[in-house]
């Protein structure tokens, strides 16, 4: 045995892992893939990493050393099984199972438990920064034992992308964890893309730039609060021009958003821990709009307003949006760290929120500037019921509210969708309110299901008769 960490599953993932861990010092890494030629590939081009090859779990089981540890990056779902399935098999008590590949944090919940049962620790780990980072440094969520993390920490602290000289991993929580908060990091990620998408669309259609000229207005944004990677990358896309036709490649690009289910999955665990996760879910459902043409082909039959949008000032304009995009931003990072705090609670997690955000500072998609103000607050309170009420934040956007809502409005006169925005406000207006219409639901749900309602001025909880002589009644509480 001469490996101290192996990798199953070489397609781009595993190989970029594994290529990360064996340039560091100290590393030895084991290679295993189902198929061979995957293997033989990766060894072949790359004979400076001194990778130990094998070709059955036997094998790579005898290539590492105790307590053996092997990540597996295969295709998320019943490939993950197949290959625990195996090295359960040829693993001892003791020794360590990762998971890197994007799993739904039941499944990882459900498979610790189950590995546990063997004496082989099982760590659910979310990855995140693409190809790219899993070569040059990732943002790595690890959850799993406390027992698994004093072998794993030092090895991940080595491969991760580094912020401000720390590396950006931590020991999220048990079993579930790791996969639950990388699960909520893209669901950030949608909410980010789409405000970013709705800011770009606002200033085209108000002032008539050119994508390249917005190009320089996000390059410009890019040195100030909103400084980030999606801004920076967004400026590159929106530079680029198609080869063949001479437009702006964002032009011929057709609009129809993918999506891998990872936001799908955030908001429908929101929808279960009753969080309110607006801004991602409408995110979401922008790309799930986008993506239907059959019914996109009413477009030009529904009426919209009579005036198109006029802007005088652009540059004041993009200065609102700016500071709307920011404003969004910040209801978009506190609803998901709301889900975090919800999901570890409803789990029995105990997360650091800070950590949390110290490491999406790099390695991943959504890194940011913006983190270390996320980080300040729950250092400043580490039970910060809604992260919007940090002081740098509530400072922010009060600067930033007057902007926001005359965006917001602008965009529902003229007739451009701007569902992030306009949900983040409603969302934050929804937070301010003293009193919210949710009295009168109270109320309706009485009348129809006699499911009873509380009193401002009393305690108890009670019913009025409305089918008799509508009379109060103290009632059991059965909301
Ligand atoms: P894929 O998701 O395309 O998976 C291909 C790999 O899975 C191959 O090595 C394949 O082996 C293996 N595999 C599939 N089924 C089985 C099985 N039943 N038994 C054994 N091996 C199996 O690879 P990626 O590298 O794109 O991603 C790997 C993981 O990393 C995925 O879970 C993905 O969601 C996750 N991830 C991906 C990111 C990205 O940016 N791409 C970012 C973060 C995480 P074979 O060669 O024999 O077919």
């Amino acid at each position: 045995a001469t490996a101290n960490i192996g990798v199953v599953g070489l397609a781009v993932m595993g190989s970029n892992l594994a290529r990360n861990l064996a340039s560091r010092e100290g590393n030895t890494v084991a290679v295993f893939n189902r198929s061979r030629a995957k293997t033989d590939d990766l060894v072949a081009e790359h004979p400076e990493a001194g990778f130990v090859p094998s070709f059955s779990y036997e094998e790579f089981a005898a290539s590492l050393q105790k307590p053996r540890t092997a990540i597996i990056m295969v295709k998320a779902g019943a490939g993950t099984d197949a290959v625990i399935d195996e090295l359960v098999r040829v693993f001892e008590p003791g020794d360590i199972i990762v998971d890197g590949g994007n799993a739904l944090f039941t499944d990882t919940i459900r498979r610790e438990k189950a590995v546990r049962e063997t004496g082989i620790n099982f760590v659910g780990m979310g990855v995140s920064g693409g190809e790219e980072g899993a070569l040059h440094g990732p943002s790595l969520m690890p959850g799993g034992s406390d027992e698994s993390w004093v072998t794993l920490g030092p090895i991940l602290r080595t491969i991760a992308a580094v912020a401000e000289g720390e590396p950006c991993v931590t020991h999220i929580g048990h079993d579930g964890a790791g996969h639950f908060v990388k699960m909520v990091h893209n669901g950030i990620e949608y909410a980010d893309m789409q405000l970013i998408a709705e800011a770009y669309d606002l200033i085209r259609r108000g002032t008539g730039k050119s994508p390249a000229e917005i190009a320089d207005v996000f390059a410009e944004w890019n040195h100030g609060e909103l400084e980030s990677y999606l801004i920076e990358i967004t400026a590159e896309v929106l530079r680029q021009v198609d080869a063949e036709t001479g437009k702006p490649l964002v032009d011929v690009i057709v609009d129809q958003a993918g999506a891998k289910g990872t936001g799908a999955w955030t908001v429908q665990t929101a929808l279960d821990l009753g969080v309110p996760v607006s801004g991602i879910a409408e995110a979401t459902f922008a790309r799930s709009l986008s993506s239907h043409p059959e019914q996109r082909e009413v477009s030009g039959s529904l009426p919209g307003p009579l005036e198109s949008l006029t802007v005088d000032d652009a540059d004041a304009f993009i200065e609102d949006v700016r500071l709307a995009l920011f404003a969004s931003k910040i209801v978009a990072y506190s609803q998901g760290f709301d889900e975090i705090r919800a999901g570890a609670a409803q789990y029995g997690w105990d997360i650091d929120l800070g950590a949390v955000s110290k490491i999406w500072r790099a390695g991943c998609i959504i890194r940011a500037q913006f983190l270390n103000r996320i980080a300040d607050a729950y250092a400043q309170t580490p039970d910060l019921a809604v992260l919007l009420t940090a002081p740098y934040f509530v400072e922010a956007l009060e600067r930033a509210q007057g902007s926001w809502r005359r965006i917001v409005a602008t965009a529902a006169t003229g007739g451009i969708p701007s569902p992030a925005f306009s949900s983040s406000l409603a969302y934050y207006d929804g937070l301010r309110a003293e009193r919210l219409p949710a009295a009168l639901i109270q109320g309706q749900r009485d009348f129809f299901g006699a499911h009873t309602y509380k009193r401002i001025d009393r305690p108890g909880t009670f019913h009025t008769l409305w089918s008799a002589d509508r009379t109060e009644v103290e009632a059991e509480d059965t909301h």
